[in-house]
């Protein structure tokens, strides 16, 4: 049985020099690859209560929308800008050239509800943070972040030291 590690494949200078690129779809594109993920994400989910995923576009939607259907909860999609159709709130976040903007929409969330945040990868921690920044903003409380990938090198974690975060897998480096 391979490990989950060994789905995962890493692409040096992709999309620019010096960035190593962790490509999931070569876990997903294998039935045994995926159920691994998925069973990955489920193991730091034991125990936690919550009422609503949260998944970051565009690979959080597929772990995020496995999980809500294996747990029973609702899915949201935290969305790039203009891409959802009803009334939203937005949020800027740093790039390390220029920002970029997270929507959701502005009923997804409602106040008191317990929040789990699901993407791929946390690399420097500025687009969930921004995410947890909406879900707070509409009076919900993020109580879990989880991602398949972590690269220690570029202190997401540290970033969002408030959260309880968990990651499958760790890099050390970036
Ligand atoms: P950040 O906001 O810096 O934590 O970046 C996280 C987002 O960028 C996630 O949605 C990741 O899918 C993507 N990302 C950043 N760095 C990488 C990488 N080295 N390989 C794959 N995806 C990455």
């Amino acid at each position: 049985m391979k490990k989950l590690e060994e789905y995962i494949t890493s692409i040096p200078d992709f999309p620019e020099k010096g960035i190593i690129f962790r490509d999931v779809t070569s876990v997903l594109q294998d039935a045994d690859g995926f159920r691994l993920a998925v069973d990955s994400y489920m193991k730091m989910l034991e125990g936690v209560e919550f009422d609503v995923v949260v998944g970051i576009e565009a690979r959080g939607f597929i772990f995020g929308a496995t999980l809500a259907y294996l747990l029973h909860k609702p899915f949201i999609p935290a969305r790039k800008p203009g891409k959802l159709p009803r009334e939203t709130v937005s949020m800027e976040y740093e790039l390390e050239y220029g920002t970029d903007s997270i929507e959701l929409h502005a009923d997804a969330v409602t106040p008191g509800q317990r929040v789990v945040l699901v993407d791929d990868l946390i690399a420097t921690g500025g687009t969930v943070e921004a995410v947890a920044k909406l879900v707070e903003r509409l009076g919900g409380k993020v109580v879990k972040i989880v991602f398949l990938m972590e690269l220690a090198g570029l202190a997401g974690r540290q970033r969002l030291s408030g959260y309880d975060i968990d990651s499958a897998i760790i890099y050390e480096g970036k």
